[in-house]
């Protein structure tokens, strides 16, 4: 266990840096609130292109290791991680869809798909570090982990911050009560850890104090228009279209004051995800597959792929443009070339062709 030294400590005070990070030449080795670091526990992550990111224990106290002459930046505002960046079919590298947007110390995030919780952390996050969670639709690929979240971020909490806000289309206040509410299908996990002694004991060791409290997410079923917001940040949804009426869909922009990034969810490019999307920083467009072969397997409905979303960025005047929820035959044409090539002659803004737990800054 290490705390910033005193040296550190002044650089940041006198920077009035707030928010920041030390990083190394190759590595970033911790990121974290000044007015909180005095209380870190060593742990690391390697990411899959070699990059080590540190893991948040709580909120607030961040991971530290041993590092040669690092130096202080501040931390920029707003990031994206990529938590799931594939599809319903899984492959060794991507499966299902959830993202993150850390504002500050805040973190929203999108959609829930297979192993997000643990995608989370191995991105650098935390699940208490999530206030408000926001489903673009209820596909599996999109919520199958929302137990798994629910149940340990819950536990992990160990009784203390808030509950958590989730907000989604039609089916979100259903699914949380058929989970997790009296009667649900996990019910009995609850139950066991708020009443059996062992499970009590646990809790207290974890800082809990007695009794302890059921979960209790606050879940909203929302349509288009403002949803929430907060210190730092305002989530607007419109309509996606993707399989209707079977699902509702939403699309979801934030803006922040370091800038706007749209979440697209599953959709076919539409006018309405094209106005919420207007003149966005960052859009993270699902992208399904090449758009000729969606045309010739009659895929290219309720759904982009590779020029469908380039030219949705580039008629809402996007800057940036992350594809993700990628299948399994566009992954495999790393490092994407002729793709890029064929997008770039339709879109003035930056490609980027995503990989799980990549972080980038908004
Ligand atoms: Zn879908």
């Amino acid at each position: 266990m290490r705390t910033l030294n005193a040296e550190m400590q002044a650089q940041l005070e006198s920077n009035d840096i707030e928010f920041y990070e030390l990083v190394t030449p190759d590595k970033l080795v911790e990121r974290g609130n000044s007015k909180n670091s005095g209380e870190c526990h060593l742990s690391g992550v390697t990411h899959p292109n070699r990059r080590a990111y540190e893991r948040t224990k709580i909120r607030n106290h961040y991971a530290l290791y041993s590092f040669d002459q690092p130096i202080i930046r501040r931390s920029l505002m707003a990031e994206v991680f990529v938590l799931g960046g594939g599809t319903p079919t899984p492959t060794e590298f991507r499966f299902g869809s959830a993202h993150a947007l850390r504002i500050g110390d805040e973190v929203l995030m999108f959609d829930c798909g297979p192993a997000a919780t643990h995608k989370l952390v191995k991105a650098g996050l935390y699940p208490t570090l999530v206030d408000n969670l926001f489903f673009t639709h209820h596909h599996f690929d999109h919520n199958i982990d929302y137990p798994c979240f629910l149940l340990c971020r819950w536990d992990q909490a160990a009784g203390h911050g808030s509950e958590l806000n989730v907000y989604g289309p039609k089916l979100t206040e259903e699914i949380t009560q058929k989970i997790i509410g009296v009667g649900g299908a996990f019910e009995s996990d609850w139950q066991a850890r708020v009443n059996h002694p062992y499970s009590q004991q646990v809790f207290v060791n974890r800082g809990g104090a007695l009794p302890r409290i059921p979960p209790a997410p606050k879940a909203k079923d929302v349509g288009v228009g403002e949803v929430a917001s907060g210190k730092d940040w305002q989530v607007t949804a419109a309509l996606a279209e993707h399989v209707q009426p079977y699902l509702d869909s939403l699309a979801y922009r934030v803006d922040t004051p370091e800038g706007s990034v749209i979440f697209t969810g599953d959709t076919q490019p539409c006018d309405t995800v094209r106005e919420l999307a207007r003149d966005a920083d960052m859009m993270l467009c699902m992208c399904w597959d090449e758009q000729s072969v969606m045309e010739t397997a009659n895929e290219a409905n309720g759904q982009c792929g590779t020029t469908g979303a380039a030219q949705l960025a580039q008629d809402a005047g996007v800057k940036k443009l992350v594809l993700v929820h990628m299948g399994p035959s566009l992954s495999k044409d790393t490092p994407f070339d002729r793709h890029i090539e064929e997008m770039t002659a339709m879109y003035d803004g930056q490609i980027i062709f995503s990989e799980e737990l990549m972080r980038l800054e908004v």
